[in-house]
Order: C-alpha cells, then sequence, then structure tokens
C-alpha cells in the first residue's frame, strides 16, 4: 500500500511562488509514490477572515486551479474542501481536551502572527487554537507525510503531541506524521524583509501576468547596502540571487551573474532582466495550464466535488474507530 500525504493551502487568495517553493513542488514529484489529499483550508481560513467570508469563497477554485496549473493530476492526487468535512470539526473538539492553553501560546508561528494581525490581547479563539484544527486535518487521514513551509513545523510537532497523546489515552488509532520540509522552506518576498505571503502584499503570483512580473521583478529589493553598480554586492541573502536560485535552470548563468555582483560588475538591472526572463519561462507553461482550468469550470468543480466525497469516506472510517477507541458509541442504541 502506498503511503499517505495530506497538504494544502489556505483559501486566502491566488498561490504565489513562496508556495511553490515551499510545498508545491513537493506535491508534485510526490504525487506517483504516494496517496496524495490536499486539503484546501476554508476553516482555517475563516478563523482570521471571518468578517469576510467572501474573501475565502472566491479564493476556493483560485487555490484549486492553482495546484491543478504547476501540474497535480486529480487521478492522482484528491483535492478537497475542509468545510466539506464535518468530521474534521468533530474531532477537534475531541482533540481540544488533549492539549492545554499554555502549549498553544507557546506555539512560535501563531504567535508571529498574532503580532502581523495586531490581534492584541483579543485573539479570537478560532484563531488561536487552529493548529489543533489543522492537527484534525492531517489525522482524519493518518498521514504519513505533511509536505509544508517551515512557518507549520510547530503544527505539525502539535499535531504529532496530539496523536500520541490520544494513542496513549484511548489507543492506538493515529499514526505520527513527518514533515516534508520544501528545497526552500521559507522563500523570501519581493521586498526582501519578510517571507512572501499573500497577507504581506509581497508576492508574485503563479498566474502573474508576464507584464505584472515584469513590473514586480524590476521593483524588486537587492543588496541594501549597494549604492552603485560598481559596488561589491551579496548574493546570499539578496531577493533577486535567492529567486535565480530556485528558478533559473541556467546554473551557469546564475554563477556567473554572482560572481560579477560580487566584484560590483554587474548592475541590478542585468540581473533583474535575466531574472524575469527565467522566471516568466517557468511561469508561462503554468499560466497555459490554468486557462484550460479557467474555461472549464464545470471541470474544476466535479474535481473538488469528487475529490471531498472520497476524503469524506475516509474521515467516516476515522470517526468510527475514534469514536470506538474512546468508547464513545452508545448513540444509537448501544447503551
Ligand atoms: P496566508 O497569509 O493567508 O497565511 P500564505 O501565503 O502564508 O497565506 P498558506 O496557505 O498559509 O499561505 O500556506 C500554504 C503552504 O505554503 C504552507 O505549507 C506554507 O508553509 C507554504 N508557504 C507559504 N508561504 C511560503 C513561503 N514564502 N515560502 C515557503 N513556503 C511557503
Ligand atoms: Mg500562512
Amino acid at each position: 500500500m502506498k503511503k499517505r500525504i495530506l497538504t494544502g493551502d489556505r483559501p486566502t487568495g491566488k498561490l504565489h511562488l513562496g508556495h511553490f517553493a515551499g510545498s508545491l513542488k513537493n506535491r508534485v514529484e510526490l504525487q506517483d509514490k504516494y496517496e496524495q489529499f490536499i486539503i484546501v483550508a476554508d476553516v482555517q481560513a475563516l478563523t482570521d477572515n471571518f468578517k469576510t467570508p467572501e474573501k475565502v469563497s472566491q479564493s476556493v477554485c483560485e487555490v484549486v486551479m492553482d495546484n491543478l496549473a504547476v501540474g497535480l493530476d486529480p487521478e492522482k492526487s484528491t483535492i478537497f474542501i475542509q468545510s466539506g468535512i464535518p468530521q474534521i470539526a468533530e474531532l477537534t473538539v475531541f482533540f481540544a481536551n488533549l492539549v492545554t492553553v499554555s502549549r498553544l501560546s507557546r506555539n512560535p508561528t501563531v504567535k508571529a502572527e498574532i503580532g502581523e494581525k495586531n490581534f492584541g490581547t483579543s485573539v479570537p479563539l478560532g484563531f488561536f487554537m487552529y493548529p489543533v484544527s489543522q492537527a484534525a486535518d492531517i489525522l482524519f487521514l493518518n498521514a504519513d507525510l505533511v509536505p509544508v513551509g517551515d512557518d507549520q513545523l510547530p503544527h505539525i510537532e502539535q499535531t504529532r503531541e496530539i496523536a500520541r497523546s490520544f494513542n496513549n489515552i484511548y489507543g492506538t488509532v493515529f499514526n505520527i506524521p513527518q514533515a516534508l520540509v520544501g528545497e526552500c522552506p521559507r522563500l523570501v518576498g519581493i521586498y526582501g524583509n519578510a517571507k512572501m505571503s499573500k497577507s504581506l502584499g509581497n508576492c508574485i503570483y503563479l498566474s502573474d501576468s508576464k507584464e505584472d512580473l515584469k513590473k514586480k521583478v524590476m521593483k524588486m529589493f537587492t543588496d541594501p547596502n549597494r549604492i552603485h553598480s560598481t559596488d561589491p554586492g551579496e548574493t546570499e541573502s539578496n531577493p533577486v540571487f535567492v529567486y535565480h536560485r530556485m528558478f533559473n535552470p541556467n546554473k551557469g548563468e546564475v554563477t556567473e551573474l554572482a560572481e560579477r555582483y560580487k566584484k560590483g560588475a554587474v548592475g541590478d538591472i542585468e540581473v533583474k532582466e535575466k531574472l524575469f526572463f527565467a522566471l516568466n519561462d517557468f511561469l508561462e507553461p503554468i499560466r497555459e495550464k490554468r486557462r484550460y482550468y479557467e474555461e472549464r469550470p464545470n471541470l474544476v468543480k466535479e474535481i473538488i466535488n469528487e475529490g471531498t466525497k472520497k476524503a469524506r469516506k475516509e474521515a467516516e472510517i476515522t470517526m468510527s474507530r475514534v469514536k470506538e477507541a474512546m468508547g464513545i458509541n452508545y448513540y444509537g442504541g448501544n447503551c
């Protein structure tokens, strides 16, 4: 039997190069070897977008099309909607007993996000405990592997703790899943100071047009300490070179540009123009595949519906095992 993957995205906008580097690339590469499930985490997206549910609902198909556009094959990868699996919510309630408030308060990703979102002391409970709900996303499928960016590692650790705790108290039901971090676990945004994130407005989207791509690349931040093109520059953390290393398949060109940059023998414009060509070559087939699905909305809906139906069957099996283990199967006449 193939091992199982659970991975996914929050429908809070279109997907970007960071998603590709952190997770989508692995999804495409692993879909033959594993039984793969991809969650569109709309319930989780609502935890910090509950006042604008239309943002979430409008992003669902976009996120699905982005996944399909990079090469995920619905015959091999099951794409499903979190809100279509009510058992996830049920499992979340049982898991909430296994986690303490102080343990959740120590989650560094949640802490950072609370700061970014300016929640102050008014953190919605749903947001605070989304790692518990994410554990239910992963565990209802008994996933073995979870391909993610490195901001998700604390959540996977929390999931493993919940699975162990459940198994210790009620008997073994859950696998202990492992995280798989992508080639670039935290791709920096175009302005260089933070990871690329839909919420921060520093993204190059997989669906960006050639014109938008060019504008974004040309305004990217480079080495902040380099004033003239004849000054020696830094390439390691320089976002333009980070993207060159990740997305430019012409490794010779990248090495040569970096050598010249370090010596102060190349201007930012040339480095950026070459990056624009490389990124445009990378994005063009993705845009084309996306157009195919954009023109076939019924096909996209069918993929979502079929995937959600398949995931729901798995959820029913897991829930009956969970309830049996917990001894709460008296409903229905088993008193
Ligand atoms: P939001 O701001 O709504 O949280 P996001 O851009 O952080 O959006 P998510 O849907 O939260 O995107 O993330 C989906 C997956 O992509 C996760 O595994 C996450 O770790 C990964 N990911 C997101 N941004 C990056 C990035 N800049 N580099 C690497 N991986 C990333
Ligand atoms: Mg995120």
